[in-house]
């Protein structure tokens, strides 16, 4: 069903969604999968809904995307349709950003390559490695080298409005500030020189595990964090990175809708992952838009990725939206997709 995806030509901003398969949980439970995808780039939810005498109906949802993503579907066939023709762009001298969007449990950090049981080649199936990969094969490259490229990775961690770089022990806050040009700069952010994929999985798995310390339940901290890797590709002569991928392993996005929760702490949490997200979509249209407004400063996530929005021909984004197939989540996924709808 898919096509050899690109050719030459990438858009500068992808949309697409991927279905998780159900969970052994969801199939024991009495569950439903209401999702289907019956073409490439479409996707259906029948979602189940009562009318006011109590008779129950399907009403059917119908989306487009730039690409949809079935249960069936491989980490390395959506990679191929998302993150890799940005690979591109970087060595183009652009900034490439691949965004993990959706609720907690829906397969974001699946997908980017977060997961972890301690072993290298646990991640090695995961978009962050395979983009790895594939930085390595072109910087090999004879011109390349002759030029004498090398390669960055910094990964950190947005909670709140605060930034914690995950590539250090102390797991230190970060301040981040913007010069007169408006440049923004994570002061003290590490970048760690990488000369082969197996120093960045070490990286990833170092990031991940300080990711994740300490958290037990599903409602743990991580799903309240937004997680940036980023590679940057350096040249001898340049001032600053020459080109720069990002993946982004965007916070669940169920908190905006549950502002009933008990606690201040986590309605505060929910309140500012909500604005957000809000604000990654205003900053993505205005890349779409080539507009000369761009509203980066709406939120941390938004301001430390300002590079990544503005205008001028080399950026390229894609938005991988992440859904739960069952029914118990289908507001959550229409939630999601009507978000991803209105990215572009
Ligand atoms: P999120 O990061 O969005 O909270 P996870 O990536 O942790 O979600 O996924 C939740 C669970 O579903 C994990 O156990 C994960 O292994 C599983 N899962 C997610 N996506 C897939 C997939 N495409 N195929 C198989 N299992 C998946
Ligand atoms: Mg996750």
């Amino acid at each position: 069903r898919f096509l050899d995806p690109h050719g030459d030509f990438v858009q500068p901003i992808t949309v697409c969604v991927r279905k998780r398969p159900m969970s052994r949980r969801e199939n024991n439970s009495k569950n439903m999968d209401i999702i289907t995808v019956p073409t490439a780039d479409s996707l259906i939810v029948h979602e189940l809904r009562l009318k006011v005498d109590l008779t129950k109906f399907l009403e059917h949802h119908k989306f487009r995307f730039d690409y949809t993503f079935d249960e069936e579907c491989s980490n390395s066939l959506v990679y191929d349709h998302t993150a890799r023709p940005l690979i591109r762009t970087m060595f183009e001298g652009g900034n490439a950003t691949c965004f993990a969007y959706g609720q907690t449990g829906s397969g974001k950090t699946h997908t980017m390559g977060g997961e972890f049981c301690g072993k290298v080649q646990d991640c090695g199936t995961g978009i962050y490695a395979m983009a790895a990969r594939d930085v390595f094969e072109e910087v090999s490259r004879p011109e390349y080298r002759e030029l004498g490229a090398k390669i960055t990775c910094s990964f950190f961690e947005i909670y709140g409005t605060k930034v914690f770089d995950l590539l250090h022990t102390d797991k230190p806050l970060l301040r981040v500030l913007e010069d007169g040009r408006q440049q923004v700069v994570v002061v003290g952010l590490r970048e760690m020189p990488v000369t082969k994929v197996d120093d960045v999985l070490r990286l990833i798995e170092l990031g991940n595990k300080e990711r994740t310390s300490g958290q037990t339940s599903a409602n743990a901290k991580s799903s309240r964090s937004h997680a940036v890797f980023q590679m940057a590709l350096h040249l001898p002569d340049s001032w600053g990175p020459y080109g720069k991928c990002s993946f982004v392993d965007l916070a669940g996005n169920e908190r905006g809708a549950d502002t009933q929760s008990a606690d201040r702490q986590t309605r505060l949490e929910g309140a500012e992952i909500n604005k957000s997200l809000l604000a990654l979509k205003e900053c993505i249209r205005a890349l779409s838009r080539q507009s000369s407004h761009l509203p980066f400063r709406g939120s941390k996530l938004t301001q430390v990725l300002r590079d990544s929005f503005v205008g001028g021909k080399k950026n390229k984004t894609c938005m991988i939206a992440m859904i739960s197939p069952s029914m118990s989540c289908v507001e959550h996924t229409l939630n999601t997709l009507r978000y991803a709808d209105r990215v572009k």
